[in-house]
Formats: structure tokens, C-alpha cells, sequence
């Protein structure tokens, strides 16, 4: 695969001329529309100091997420907030809340469409919500590779407290890296006790700030409406501290959140604009999928031109329907788009024909930690059957570490191996420990079709002995 000046120029998003003048600095004589080889195209990139990517084995591109942008092309762009919590806390109630006080206020005749997330303004501000509720989806989309969530908005019922779920979301909102606020719901109940909910989240770890912590918290109700306009500024007030930014002036990049085949438009695609602006009749792919943008529709069902960064858009016009969690991008003509869907499903044939192969050893994660350089920490979610053994297992684990590694305990709880448990270490690329517990049918079946490292012990000083030793590598490969 070749590639030419100006098409390289445009994937890194920097001016064609400034691209032969840095060929021309390396003694090559090119003109714009010059045709590079793969060795001379992958200099120019790290000329530019990018970090070139292999997405097709016989070209060097930047990834079809296009190169880092300019400090100076950057604008901000709305927080991405996801919503988790125990089930029946309230999380679905304050989304649709939060949903309904929009519609309100907004324009006229627009009731909100349920595409997968929608936006909410606040003073001239926007807030984007996703809006399927719970830990499950976000993780999933973290292990495709996907991290669209800017914000976790954690859900805890004032009359119920902190639960397994709660607990669960805050873990990986965690591994996540994604800073959390917490609502405590249910304030107009009468069994309500947000102090105790405070208390509680010590044990997780959450200092929330009433308490001294750095962690803010608000207390809502969903049912009347109380507090949730302090709710979103404190949204708003976090996604200042982070600073989001964007260049919405460049070919859209994105997630997809939501897909399906719809009888009378065909393949709907809800995609979140992360950056760039898509516009209609882009070419583009969405996971193993590709298309021409024939329309774009937001949140409140009206037809748009166009649609930026942090703006969730139903997109369609791709061929077939993608998976949520799959990444969006714009590319620069329909050889391209075909060429990348077709890497692509080849390489899903090989993802299976691998997880078929049986789950990943503890050994092997090691290796491949090592070989990857990059994480230094062993990362594991464990399960046990009483809260003792989490504590003395958690406890023993994170001494073990030694000076190349540590170990590190993402999620350590009580209860059986779940589905969420699996995700939560296939995103995070840990193992799962039961201890005195097994999996559920869910999780097991889960765990072999991404071959998620999995082991039970019964005995902790075994499992301690057999983390120490695949750290030290003295583990054989049956292990
Ligand atoms: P989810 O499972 O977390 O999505 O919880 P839901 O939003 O489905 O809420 C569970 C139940 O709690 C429903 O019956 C809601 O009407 C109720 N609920 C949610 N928020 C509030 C609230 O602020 N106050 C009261 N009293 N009930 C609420």
C-alpha cells in the first residue's frame, strides 16, 4: 500500500507543503501528489512527531483517528457523563429527569428521541448523557478500546446506602480513571440518611467533600426534581477542572453508542462525535462497517448538516449494523473505507479462532505484560466468599509486588464470580481470583469467549505462592 503527500498531509491534519518540505529536508524530491513508499511515509510521521500506527499491515497511517491535533485547533467541548449505581437506585429516573427538565425549556416541539445519549444545556452549557444506565455497557465499551466517558455520575438510593452495584461502579469508574460524582437519590423518601451513605463510601475508598474528600457529592431527588440543578453544576464545574478539548475542524472521529436496523431508514448508527465535525455524504466506518453519511439526526429526531465534537448523532447510511462500543471515522474515499472493513473482518475471524484457543494463563499475562513495558502493575478483580478473606487476600497481594511489578487489586469483593467481574478484567487487562467462589454461568461463558485469565484457590497462602512465583516467571505454561 502507497500512500500520497497530500493524503498523508490530511490524515496527520497538517498542510501538504509543510509535508514536502520535510521530504524535501530528508533529500527527497516530492510534489504533492508524489506517491510515498511505507518506510519513507512512516519517517515523515515521526518527523512530524507522531506516533505512527499500523492499522493495515501494509500501510503506515497515524490510525483513522488522524493525528494529534494542533494545541491551537483545539475548542471545548461538552462533558460525556455516564450514569451507574445498584439497580433500583434511581439511575433510569434521574436520566429521564434530566431528560424531561430539557424538553422544557428547550425548543419547541422537540421531545427527546431515545438514540443512545443525548445532550442537556445548562446556562448556554452543554452536558452530554449517556443514556444506558450502568457499569455493564461502560465497560464493555472500555474493553473495545472505546473511553467516551468524561465523567461517572455514581447513583446511591439515600434510603438504601451502598450496595454490591455501588460498589462495583465505583471500582470501575476507577480502573476507568474517570472521576466520579456522587448523587445520593431518594432524598425526599423518608427513610432517607445521606450521612449514612457518606459513611459508607469510606469503605470504598470515596471521601466525598462534606467529609473533607475530593470527591463531590449532591443530593437529589429524581421523583421531584430536587437538587438537579446543583447536580449539573457540579457536571459542569468537574469538566472545567478538566479541561476537555477538541478540534471540531477536522474529519469526525467517534464511538458508536447505540446501532440497529430500522425498517424504514436502514442501518442506524448513534454515534458520538468525539472530534471533528462529520457532515452528510462523509465516507466513513464504523467497526467492521462502512458507509456514506445519507443523514444525520440528533437527539431531539431533527434532521442536521452536521454534527461536532461531544454531540451524539444518529448517522445513516452505513452498510451493515455495528456493535456499540465500535470506533467511528471519517475517511477520505470508499477504497479506503473498504479496505479498512475488510482488514478488519479479517481480523475478527482471527480474534475468535484465538479465544477459541482457551483463556489466557496467568503466565502468559505476565509475559505480555513485560513484552508491553508499559503497565508495571498486575492487575486483578477478586472474588471471595467473606469479607475477611478480601482484606487479608487484597492485603498479602499488594505486598507481593516487587520492584519490576506490582500487584495491584482493581475490585476485591464478596459474592460470586459475575459477568461484570469478567469485563471489568478484560478492559483492564487483569485476572479474576475466586476465592472460595466460582463463576456463574454468564461469567464462565463470557470469560472462555474472550479468554479472560481466571483461577480459585481455597487456600490463600496457594494463591499468594502462585502470583509470587508468575511474577518471578517460575510458573510453567500449563499454569
Ligand atoms: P434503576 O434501576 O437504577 O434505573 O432505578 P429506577 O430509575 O428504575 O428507579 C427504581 C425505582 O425507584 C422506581 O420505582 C422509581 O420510581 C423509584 N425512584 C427513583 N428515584 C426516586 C426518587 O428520587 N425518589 C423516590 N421516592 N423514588 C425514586
Amino acid at each position: 500500500e502507497v500512500i500520497t503527500v497530500q493524503e498523508l498531509a490530511n490524515r496527520m491534519a497538517e498542510k501538504g507543503v509543510a509535508l514536502v518540505k520535510v521530504l524535501m529536508g530528508m533529500g527527497v524530491m516530492a510534489t504533492i501528489n508524489e506517491v510515498l513508499d511505507q518506510d519513507t511515509a512512516q519517517l515523515v510521521v515521526e518527523e512530524f512527531g507522531h506516533k505512527p500506527k499500523r492499522v493495515l499491515d501494509s500501510d503506515v497511517e497515524i490510525g483513522i483517528s488522524g493525528a494529534e491535533d494542533d494545541e491551537t485547533d483545539l475548542a471545548s467541548r461538552a462533558p460525556v457523563v455516564t450514569v451507574m449505581g445498584h439497580v433500583d437506585h434511581g439511575k433510569t429516573s434521574l436520566l429521564d429527569a434530566l431528560r424531561k427538565a430539557n424538553v422544557v425549556s428547550g425548543e419547541a416541539g422537540g421531545i427527546t428521541q431515545h438514540i443512545g445519549a443525548y445532550q442537556v444545556e445548562v446556562s448556554g452549557q452543554k452536558i452530554t448523557f449517556l443514556d444506558t444506565p450502568g457499569h455493564a455497557a461502560f465497560t464493555e465499551m472500555r474493553a473495545r478500546g472505546a473511553s467516551v466517558t468524561d465523567i461517572c455520575i455514581v447513583v446511591v438510593a439515600a434510603d438504601d446506602g451502598v450496595m454490591p452495584q455501588t460498589k462495583e461502579a465505583i471500582a470501575h469508574a476507577k480502573a476507568a480513571g474517570v472521576p466520579l460524582i456522587i448523587a445520593i437519590n431518594k432524598m425526599d423518601r423518608e427513610g432517607a440518611n445521606p450521612d449514612r451513605v457518606r459513611q459508607e463510601l469510606l469503605q470504598e475508598e470515596v471521601v466525598v467533600e462534606s467529609f473533607s474528600g475530593d470527591v463531590q457529592e449532591v443530593e437529589i431527588s429524581a421523583l421531584t426534581g430536587l437538587g438537579l440543578d446543583n447536580l449539573k453544576e457540579q457536571i459542569l464545574l468537574q469538566a472545567e477542572l478538566l479541561e476537555l478539548k477538541a478540534n471540531p475542524s477536522r474529519a469526525a472521529n467517534g464511538v458508536v453508542v447505540e446501532a440497529k436496523l430500522d425498517k424504514g431508514r436502514g442501518s442506524v448508527t448513534t454515534t458520538l462525535i468525539q472530534k471533528g465535525t462529520v457532515k452528510i455524504g462523509d465516507i466513513f466506518v464504523a467497526g467492521a462497517e462502512w458507509g456514506r453519511v445519507r443523514a444525520l439526526v440528533n437527539d431531539k429526531g431533527q434532521q442536521v448538516k452536521e454534527a461536532g465534537p461531544s454531540v451524539p448523532v444518529e448517522v445513516l447510511g452505513a452498510g451493515g449494523v455495528p456493535s456499540a462500543g465500535d470506533d467511528f471515522a471519517v475517511v477520505s474515499n470508499e477504497a479506503r473505507a473498504r479496505e479498512i472493513v475488510d482488514y478488519r473482518q479479517e481480523q475478527i475471524k482471527k480474534k475468535r479462532a484465538l479465544a477459541a484457543a482457551g483463556p489466557k494463563t496467568m503466565e502468559a499475562m505476565f509475559t505480555q505484560l513485560k513484552e508491553s513495558g508499559e503497565t508495571q502493575s498486575f492487575q486483578v478483580v477478586l472474588k471471595a466468599d467473606v469479607q475477611g478473606s478480601v482484606e487479608a487476600i487484597t492485603a498479602a497481594l499488594e505486598k507481593a509486588g516487587n520492584d519490576d511489578i506490582a500487584c495491584r487489586v482493581l475490585h476485591g469483593a464478596v459474592g460470586g464470580i459475575t459477568e461484570s467481574d469478567i469485563t471489568l478484567a478484560n478492559a483492564s487487562d487483569a485476572m479474576v481470583i475466586g476465592f472460595n467462589v466460582r463463576p456463574n454461568k454468564q461469567a464462565r461463558e463470557s470469560a472462555e469467549s474472550l479468554g479472560t485469565a481466571m483461577k480459585f484457590y481455597s487456600v490463600i497462602y496457594d494463591l499468594i505462592d502462585d502470583v509470587k512465583a508468575a511474577m518471578a516467571g517460575q510458573l510453567g505454561p500449563e499454569f
